[in-house]
């Protein structure tokens, strides 16, 4: 998943790292959309393909989000990340004809999900990096409880997720990074649940005027997401929902994302705007532990977002 795995795990078996690994390397073969013979690669190439249950499973979960998000969170949006060149690295930005033209491919409704094929419009293709690594953290939960695992935390590139307390029974504590430093904002005491973070400074590219271009796309503008919102946290129970959630939140700006939490009330989220101020959803109000970095991070606003 071009990305580092770190844990901490006690209970597991001698053969527990190789589980995982195991694991992880399966999910990426299936979920990829660069290693050839994945599911998606050939989705991709033939606008058709059968699906692994791992993949089926995802796909149908990914779009019931698309449903829930009104689109905030759209797999077909590939050929729009393909074209800003966050695939490749070669970073461009496209005219407005482009994007324009290349919107039209895009719409997780045309996303065909049958037993166990999909299928997909010419032009169109699907990535699945939206909401992958939440998963395929719930599969190393899984594996990992399988295993004789009962506590844990991982880091699947940043995501955290956890099983249990830490041994002793205390909870996890777990950082929530500054969006506009090397630092952290704060962190959050957990148990059983992921921690996953979608911002724009994770990868991204600047122009020569300075914009900043970030990896996490609008889908109705095809067009990096400029919704206020330079970061997004959701800590819950279910990696893939925090994943999804993560990405779609970042997409709607703060008062959809208020609405949002306000009609489901299933996670907490952690928003940070442009202007450095930090909203928490009310479950988080005596959770959340701020981190004073010289003074700096003490000037931050901290507000509980208020239910719409
Ligand atoms: P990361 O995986 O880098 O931690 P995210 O979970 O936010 O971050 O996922 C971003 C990835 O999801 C992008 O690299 C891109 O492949 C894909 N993506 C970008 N925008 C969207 C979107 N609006 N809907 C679905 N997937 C998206
Ligand atoms: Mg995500």
């Amino acid at each position: 998943m071009d990305t580092v795995m770190q844990f901490d795990a006690y209970g597991g078996s001698a053969n527990l790292q190789e589980k995982v690994k195991r694991r992880v390397e399966e999910l990426e073969g299936e979920l990829s959309t660069t290693q050839e013979n994945s599911d998606i690669f050939h989705l991709n190439q033939e606008k058709t393909a059968e699906l692994s249950a791992d993949t089926r499973y995802l796909m149908q979960e990914a779009l019931a989000l698309g449903v829930e998000t009104d689109g905030a969170l759209d797999i077909s949006i590939y050929p729009v990340v393909q074209s800003w060149g966050f695939t490749t690295g070669n970073y461009r930005v496209p005219s407005e004809s482009e994007r324009e033209s290349l919107l039209k491919s895009v719409d997780y409704r045309l996303v065909g999900l049958e037993a166990d094929t999909a299928s997909i419009e010419p032009g169109m293709m699907v990535d699945l990096g939206g909401v992958g690594k939440g998963f395929t953290g719930d599969e190393v939960v899984k594996t990992m409880k399988e295993d004789g695992v009962t506590s844990a935390l991982f880091s699947l590139g940043g995501n955290i997720q956890t099983i249990g307390t830490k041994p002793d029974g205390e909870k996890w504590y777990v950082g929530i990074k500054d969006p506009e430093s090397d630092g952290y904002l704060g962190g959050v005491r957990v148990q059983d649940e992921a921690v996953i973070t979608s911002g724009g400074y994770e990868r991204y590219f600047t122009d020569d005027d300075g914009t900043i271009y970030w990896h996490i796309m609008d889908p109705s503008t095809g067009a990096p997401a400029h919704s206020g919102l330079i970061s997004v946290t959701i800590i819950g129970p279910c990696g893939l929902r925090c994943d999804g959630l993560s990405t779609a939140l970042f997409v709607m700006g703060r008062e959809k994302a208020a609405a949002h939490w306000a009609a489901h009330q299933d996670y907490e989220a952690v928003l940070v705007d442009e202007s450095g101020t930090i909203w928490l959803t009310p479950g988080l109000k005596d959770r959340f532990i701020p981190v004073d970095q010289g003074g700096d991070a003490g000037d931050s606003d901290i507000v509980i977002l208020e239910q719409i």
